[in-house]
């Protein structure tokens, strides 16, 4: 991969920031989410930094009931993830899996998962209404 690195010490090096990733990002799971004239969604949640609620409106969710998305905090500017439940819980079970995992084990399924990323991509891209949600989220 590098002049120093050999593709399976990068790769190691993958599988250590995503498991930094599922430990230490901030997320909170919302108290409610509505969904809004339009189809945005309405989501109230607590700061897990300042304990302050707040309601953020017009959201653009491609699945209600697992989702991620970033935002920032309107009282002490700090940053946090809002998670469904259902995605909180299947981040949390990956990160029992992969630390109970041998590296080894770690190593074949990354290896397995970097060979079935460009599929999955391009199945993502090409399902029924996925372009025009994606364009959506990004160009809103
Ligand atoms: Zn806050």
């Amino acid at each position: 991969m590098s002049e120093t690195m050999t593709d399976t010490e990068f790769l190691k090096l993958k599988i250590e920031i995503l498991m930094g990733q599922l430990k230490y990002y901030v997320t909170v799971v919302p108290l409610s989410v509505s969904q809004e004239e339009g189809g945005t969604f309405s989501l109230r949640v607590v700061c897990p930094h300042c304990r302050k609620e707040m309601e953020y409106r017009n959201y653009s969710l491609p699945n209600a009931n697992i989702f991620n998305v970033i935002t920032y905090c309107r009282n002490c500017r700090r940053r946090f993830f809002m998670v469904s439940r259902a995605y909180s819980c299947l981040m949390k079970a990956a990160l029992l899996v992969l630390a109970a995992m041998p590296m080894v084990l770690k190593l074949k399924l990354f290896e397995y998962m970097e060979k079935l990323k460009p599929w999955l991509i391009k199945k993502l891209m090409s399902g029924k209404g996925n372009m025009s949600k994606i364009k959506k989220m990004l160009f809103p």
